[in-house]
C-alpha cells in the first residue's frame, strides 16, 4: 500500500489546459499525497488553492511569440519550437528536483510534451492528462486541418527537424515529430470526457480513463424568467471586437438577457454603447453563468463544451480551430448543439433563435448531463493514478 507519493504536474499555461487537473489535484492531496506542479506564476494562486506546491517554469519559458493570438493552437512549429527549448532550458532543474523529491510518477498534459519527454528522460512512470478529446489513428480523422494551417505546418518541418536534433543531442529519446505527439496505444491517459461523448470510444482499451469533466464544483440550475443568452470565446483565441459587435446587434431586439466575456485583449468600453439587455464582462465564472444560461455560442474548446453539456446547455457552435472542429462535429453528432452558419448579424440570431426555440437541442445536452453525472471525475482520475503508482 502506498502511505504517500509525491507526483509532479506538467501543463502548458493555458487555463484549459490547468483548469481540469486542479479538481485532482485537490484530491490527490486530500489523499495524503504530495503534488508539486510545474506552472507560470499566472496559475500559481489556483494551484496552491488545490493543495499543490508550485514551481515557476516561466523563468525558463522563451518568450511567447508577439502573434500569440493569431498562432496559438493553429502553428504546429511554434508550439514544438516552445516545447522544445522549454523542455531543454529546464532540463538541469527537473534533474536536481527529482533527485530531491523522488517523484513516484509524472502527470503530464497532451499537448505539454516537456513532461513526457522527462518522464522518458528519467525513466519516470507517466500518466497523459488529456483535457481534449483522446486522439488515435481513428480520431485524428476528425481533426479536419485548414487549408492554412496545413501550409504552416508544411512550411514549418525544417524548424521542426532542428528541434528534434537539440532534443536528441540533449540525451532525450526522440525518433520522430510523431513520437513526441502521439502517445503509444499503451500509454495510460485521463480524458475529462465520457466514453459516450468521446468518438470511436471502442478503439481506445483500459488505459483510457474517461473521467468525465472534472470541475470545481457545481451550482444548482437557476431558471429566470427570460431566456439567458452566454457567449465566450474563451481565454486564448477572444481578440474579436468586430464578432462580438455582431453579436450584439443581433442580441439588440431578441426577448432575451445575455452575457458576454470577452477576455483581456478587447476593451469593453469600445463595445458601448450595449443595449439594455446585454452585459459584457472581460471574464465570468462561467460554470455559475452556465447554470442560469438557455443557450452558449462557444468556440468549442474543450472544457466550454464539457461544462455546457455538463450543465444540460445547448450550443451554438462557432469552432476556430481543427481540434475545436472536432468537438463541434461530436456535439452536432449527438444533437446538443448548431453550427454557426456564417458570421453576419443575422446567422448569429438564427442561430440563436434555432437552438432556444427547439427543445430537442435541450433534451439532448441534457442526456449527455446525465451521462456525465455517472462518472467518477477527479475521484476516479486520483484512483487510476494511485493504481499505477501501486503497479
Ligand atoms: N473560463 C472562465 N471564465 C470565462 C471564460 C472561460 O472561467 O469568462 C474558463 C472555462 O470555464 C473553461 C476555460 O476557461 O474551463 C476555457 O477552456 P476551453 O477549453 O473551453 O477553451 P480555451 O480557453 O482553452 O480556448
Amino acid at each position: 500500500m502506498i502511505i504517500m507519493a509525491c507526483i509532479f504536474f506538467f501543463s502548458i499555461p493555458a487555463h484549459g489546459h490547468v483548469n481540469p487537473t486542479l479538481p485532482l489535484v485537490c484530491e490527490l492531496t486530500a489523499r495524503g499525497h504530495r503534488v508539486v506542479y510545474y506552472e507560470t506564476e499566472e496559475f500559481r494562486e489556483k494551484i496552491e488553492a488545490a493543495g499543490a506546491e508550485f514551481i515557476s517554469i516561466e523563468p525558463y519559458m522563451p518568450p511567447a511569440p508577439e502573434n500569440i493570438d493569431q498562432v496559438a493552437g493553429k502553428d504546429f512549429a511554434s508550439l514544438i519550437e516552445m516545447v522544445s527549448d522549454t523542455a531543454i532550458a529546464l532540463d538541469a532543474r527537473i534533474a536536481q528536483d527529482i533527485r530531491a523529491y523522488q517523484p513516484a510518477l509524472i502527470v503530464g498534459d497532451s499537448v505539454c510534451f516537456w513532461g513526457k519527454l522527462f518522464a522518458r528522460k528519467y525513466d519516470i512512470p507517466f500518466v497523459c492528462s488529456t483535457t481534449t478529446l483522446a486522439f488515435n489513428r481513428h480520431t485524428a480523422k476528425r481533426m479536419k486541418q485548414r487549408p492554412g494551417e496545413i501550409l504552416r505546418m508544411l512550411l514549418g518541418m525544417p524548424r521542426i527537424e532542428k528541434r528534434m536534433q537539440r532534443l536528441r543531442s540533449h540525451g532525450y529519446p526522440v525518433n520522430s515529430l510523431i513520437d513526441i505527439i502521439q502517445n503509444d496505444e499503451y500509454t495510460d491517459t485521463i480524458v475529462y470526457t465520457s466514453r459516450l461523448f468521446q468518438p470511436d470510444a471502442e478503439t481506445f482499451g483500459e488505459n483510457y480513463a474517461f473521467v468525465g469533466p472534472s470541475v470545481p464544483r457545481r451550482y444548482p440550475r437557476i431558471t429566470q424568467d427570460r431566456p439567458l443568452v452566454y457567449i465566450s470565446l474563451g481565454t486564448v483565441l477572444h481578440n474579436a471586437p468586430g464578432f462580438y459587435r455582431r453579436c450584439i446587434a443581433a442580441l439588440k431586439d431578441m426577448d432575451c438577457r445575455a452575457i458576454l466575456s470577452i477576455g483581456n485583449s478587447v476593451s469593453p468600453a469600445s463595445l458601448e454603447p450595449l443595449p439594455a439587455n446585454v452585459q459584457v464582462f472581460p471574464r465570468v465564472n462561467q460554470l455559475e453563468v452556465l447554470s442560469q444560461a438557455d443557450v452558449f455560442l462557444t468556440h468549442c474548446g474543450m472544457n466550454s463544451v464539457s461544462e455546457s453539456l455538463l450543465t444540460g446547455v445547448p450550443m451554438v457552435l462557432f469552432p476556430q480551430h481543427s481540434e475545436e472542429e472536432a468537438v463541434a462535429g461530436r456535439v452536432a453528432e449527438l444533437g446538443a448543439g448548431r453550427r454557426l452558419k456564417g458570421m453576419s448579424v443575422r446567422a448569429i440570431r438564427s442561430a440563436l433563435e434555432a437552438v432556444l426555440s427547439n427543445p430537442q437541442y435541450r433534451r439532448k445536452a441534457q442526456a449527455i448531463a446525465t451521462d456525465f453525472a455517472r462518472c467518477g471525475g477527479a475521484k476516479q482520475a486520483a484512483s487510476f493514478i494511485i493504481q499505477r503508482i501501486s503497479r
